[in-house]
């Protein structure tokens, strides 16, 4: 890179924890014209990335929308508007998204308790209603659906049931499980989820689409404490995204990302949810076989792996930052590092979205295959 130029980033394939390969329909989408961010025809765009939102979640929740800033934001948003200081939230804890989950909890002064389980198994359902039962004084109870840092599928539907039947609020982590696996806002019972526009939306980074229940609702607008965060108040937040023709300024939207949004939202809504689930089990199938080939091993048990995050064993002797550099610069191939706990023991390899292709999963295998022998 030479200074004071015009970037121009290689085309490398994107097979990491996120973000994605992004569609090109997206890219195009995001170079039109910029509109005021309160011009009515934005508006509608607004309007119309709900419905979508509404169906990409399976929800009728009216409370739907992107916030203008990555996952994280959107993990912030559910957690600052539930929680009040002196709360009590248990949070489900088996990789890194979970621990932060904890940090979250703390930041707003309320009490984390955590239900800890093992990296690369699934949260153990017995140990969390034995939590349940014994803090009757819980208000929230928190997990991640796809725990990107281990490949691992949480038992959504199952931990959602238990959470009701002890009287908990939900918060669901779905950044990566949103359009790569089965997901059902509405038939589940969530209370308030967020995800993100990178990972199997393969859209640009930095929007993060939310939802909350009328139940969540009711208990954000009769909080007896202001949320501590402005930005992410969704009280706030209503008056520019919300109901009704009338909108406010809260903040300038990304109106050029938000375009983008609308285009990956739209590209789901055509393939249909359940062929894009289909999808992403095929292309894991294909790279799993690809993989027992080379002789590579998957970590995850495959009744609760991810197929859009699939997480491999570095085999004895071989140098991971090595090996990834290599793919990068003589393949144009990002993969995943280990995180956490298992930083240098593993490798993240993403089908996410656009990514998840015949085409990608050849290129990685036959890449692998190349720096390994
Ligand atoms: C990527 C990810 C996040 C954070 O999203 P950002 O857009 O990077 O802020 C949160 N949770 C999970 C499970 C993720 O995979």
């Amino acid at each position: 890179m030479h200074s004071f130029s015009t970037f121009i980033p290689p085309e490398r394939t994107l097979m990491g924890p996120g973000p994605s390969d992004v569609n090109p329909r997206i890219l195009n989408a995001m170079a039109r014209p910029t509109l005021g961010h309160l011009d009515p025809l934005f508006v509608e765009l607004m309007d119309e990335t709900k419905k979508l939102l509404q169906y990409a979640f399976q929800t009728e929740n009216p409370l739907t929308m992107p916030i203008s800033a990555p996952g994280s934001a959107g993990m912030e948003a559910c957690f600052v508007n539930l929680l009040e200081p002196g709360d009590k939230a248990l949070v489900c804890v088996n990789g890194v998204f979970g621990l932060r989950m904890v940090e979250n909890v703390e930041r707003c002064g309320a009490i984390a308790i955590t239900v800890n389980s093992t990296w690369g198994e699934q949260t153990d359902l017995n140990a969390v209603e034995d939590a349940l039962k014994a803090h009757p004084d819980l208000k929230v109870m928190a997990f991640v659906h796809a725990e990107t840092s281990t490949g691992v599928r949480n038992e959504a539907k199952l931990l959602c049931e238990l959470a009701h039947k002890y009287d908990c609020l939900t918060i669901v982590d779905a950044v990566t499980s949103l359009g790569g696996i089965e997901l059902n806002v509405d038939g589940w019972n969530i209370d308030a989820i967020y995800s993100g526009s990178q990972k199997c939306l393969s859209c640009v980074p930095g929007i993060s689409p939310v939802s909350f229940s009328e139940r969540a609702v009711q208990v954000i607008q009769n909080r007896k404490t202001k949320v501590q965060s402005w930005f992410l108040d969704m009280n706030l937040i209503v008056g520019y995204w919300g109901q009704g023709a009338k909108r406010a300024y809260h903040h300038t939207a990304p109106v050029n990302s938000m375009y983008a949004m609308y285009e990956a939202l739209l590209i789901l809504r055509e393939e249909g949810l359940e062929n894009a689930w289909a999808r992403h089990a095929d292309g894991h199938a294909k790279l799993a076989n690809g993989l027992a080939e080379l002789g590579l091993e998957l970590t995850v048990d495959s009744g609760f792996r991810l197929p859009q995050l699939n997480v491999v064993r570095i085999p004895e002797g071989v140098d991971d930052a090595a090996i990834r550099k290599q793919l990068l610069e003589e393949f144009n191939l990002e993969i995943g590092a280990g995180l956490g706990e298992h930083a240098g023991k593993v490798w993240r390899i993403g089908l996410m979205g656009y990514a998840c292709k015949p085409r990608n999963i050849d290129h990685c295998l036959a890449a692998l295959r190349s720096v390994l022998t």
